[in-house]
């Protein structure tokens, strides 16, 4: 479904993502994992289109979309939910929800998804009148989620969604991740918590500052004994 090929991302003189390849298939959880400040975030900027790449090349489903917009891009399927609970903070859950919506107009599909999405969440629908900024973070974590699905994504990138998370709402929303999955959208994962990732994921790359420096099934690198050592705390 996704493709990216030998991608440079730079800020300035920072060379931020150095040559990165990697490939997420239809129906697929692919993880990114690796420390702070390895690309992460870079990368599903650049798919998204909302940071440039220097060189390389991205493919949604065969389709070269380097160069297309980030608002085409939403239209075509890819939708992000950004890292760090970026809600409109003074607006409702449901208006929330609905400029998730924006660039469609099928009213009843909009209609469709927004029961879904409350259906994974449904603290959301109890909370449709509640003002976001005062949203507990795992709420607002969980409404940045469902607004990113209000675009109908075919393929779903999520930023450090477990991020300041108290370990139960970690959980909860690594299972919720799962089911959006199962029920047909394709995920994207960036996660600093290398062992809930690794846990729920198909496939799995590593990055260290700008690189992927080995990837595998999400099992083969639990197993992996430099994986345990550098991520897993032993
Ligand atoms: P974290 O988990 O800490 O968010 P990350 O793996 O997502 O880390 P990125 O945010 O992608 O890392 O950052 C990769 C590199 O690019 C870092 O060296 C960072 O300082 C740099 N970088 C990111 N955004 C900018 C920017 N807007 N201007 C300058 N440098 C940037």
């Amino acid at each position: 479904m996704l493709e990216i090929k030998d991608l440079n991302v730079h800020f300035g003189v920072i060379h931020a993502l150095k040559g990165i390849s990697l490939t997420v298939n239809e129906g697929e959880i692919v993880t990114l994992i690796g420390a702070n400040g390895a690309g992460k975030t870079t990368t599903l900027r650049t798919i998204s289109g909302l940071k440039k790449p220097t060189s390389g090349t991205i493919l949604l489903e065969g389709k070269d979309i380097t160069h297309t917009s980030a608002q085409e891009r939403v239209m075509m399927g890819i939708s992000q939910a950004p890292e760090g609970r970026r809600v409109f903070s003074e607006m409702t859950v449901l208006e929330n929800l609905e400029l998730g919506a924006y660039l469609r107009s099928d009213k009843k599909e909009i209609a469709k998804d927004l029961e879904t999405v409350y259906h994974h969440f449904p603290i959301l629908a109890d909370r449709k009148k509640q003002i976001a900024g005062t949203l507990s973070g795992g709420e607002q974590q969980m409404l940045a989620i469902g607004r990113a699905m209000m675009s109908r994504p075919r393929i779903l990138l999520l930023d450090e969604p477990s991020m300041g998370l108290a370990p139960l709402f970690v959980q909860e929303i690594f299972n919720i991740i799962r089911d959006i999955n199962k029920a047909g959208t394709t995920i994207l994962l960036v996660e600093q918590n290398a062992s809930m990732a690794l846990q729920i994921a198909n496939r799995a790359y590593v990055m260290e500052t700008g690189s992927i420096v080995l990837s595998g099934t999400g099992s083969e690198l639990m197993e992996s004994d430099d994986i345990k050592k550098a991520y897993l705390g032993g």
